[in-house]
């Protein structure tokens, strides 16, 4: 039987972070976050200008110091995060496929997925022909 979590939120970047905080102060408190990388906040590491924060905490912070809000609040709730834990597959009854260094591949069961990964841009040039014969 594998591993089960009321909640499997993939990506600890701002989107994940929040989702699990939104969650668990909901009253689901069995939430696991699987990140691929060695740390959370995702893509706001990067962003090292400040300008984030006016909004929801009323000051200018940096990127990573904005992340760090929600990685202290998530620590705080005591929220499972594992990182260097890439998700590889996810099947229709909702068992999620992580690998990692040291669980090797392993399932998880969830009975609800978050895909909080983020997105990319994709240059033109990258989409296929057809597509862009109708533009
Ligand atoms: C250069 C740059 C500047 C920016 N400047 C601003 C700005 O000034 N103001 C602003 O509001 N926004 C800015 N943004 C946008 C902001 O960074 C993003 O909107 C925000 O980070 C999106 O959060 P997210 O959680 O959806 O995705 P991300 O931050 O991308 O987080 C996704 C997480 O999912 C993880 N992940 C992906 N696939 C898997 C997988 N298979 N298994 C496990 N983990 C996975 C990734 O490692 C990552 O940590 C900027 C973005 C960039 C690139």
């Amino acid at each position: 039987m594998p591993e089960r979590h009321d909640i499997v939120i993939i990506g600890g970047g701002p989107a994940g972070l929040a989702a699990a905080i939104g969650a668990y102060e909901a009253g689901c408190t069995d939430v696991l976050i699987l990140e691929r990388d060695t740390h959370l906040g995702g893509i706001l590491n990067q962003c090292i200008h400040n300008g984030f924060g006016l909004h929801t905490f009323g000051e200018e912070l940096t990127g990573p110091e904005y992340a760090t809000r929600y990685m202290d609040k998530v620590a705080e709730l005591g929220i499972e995060c594992r990182l260097d834990t890439m998700v590889i597959d996810i099947s229709d009854s909702r068992i999620v496929t992580a690998v990692s260094e040291d669980r090797g591949v392993h399932a998880i069961e969830a009975g609800a997925v978050v895909l909080a990964m983020g997105c990319r841009e994709r240059p033109r040039g990258a989409l296929n022909r057809e597509r862009l014969s109708g533009w």
